[in-house]
């Protein structure tokens, strides 16, 4: 598998986790952008969310709001967000969710 979140998921690639089930792996991004960055990602390989239906979309969801609420970044607030195809800045091809937090986030986004 030449996924690099694949290759995570298995095992193969260490990575700081702090959330699995059967469907959801959320783990500390290498390179935060924010005092709190995770991504969530499903451990069906997707290449984008143009691929993935509501339900695993869903799940990640209710992984992000609770990693939200246990980061202690719920009630300052925070962001989530899927990055998708070459103008949306997706640099890894398997479907992911960024959770950030801890900082006050800019609007629009660069
Ligand atoms: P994208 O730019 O595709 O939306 O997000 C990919 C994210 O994956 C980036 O924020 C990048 O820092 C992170 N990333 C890339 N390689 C690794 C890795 O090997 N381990 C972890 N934990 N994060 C990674
Ligand atoms: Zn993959």
């Amino acid at each position: 598998m030449n996924c690099l979140f694949c290759r995570i998921i298995e095992g193969q690639i260490p990575s700081s986790k702090v959330y699995e089930d059967e469907y959801v792996l959320a783990f500390r991004d290498i390179d935060p952008q924010a005092p709190t960055h995770i991504l969530i990602i499903p451990k069906k390989h997707y290449d984008s969310v143009l691929e993935a239906g509501p339900r695993i979309i869903g799940r990640m969801t209710e992984v992000a709001k609770k990693l939200a609420v246990s980061e202690g970044i719920a009630e300052n607030g925070f962001r989530i967000v899927i990055n998708t195809g070459e103008e949306g800045g997706q640099s890894v091809k398997h479907l992911h969710m960024h959770l950030l937090g801890g900082r006050s986030m800019q609007w629009p986004p660069g």
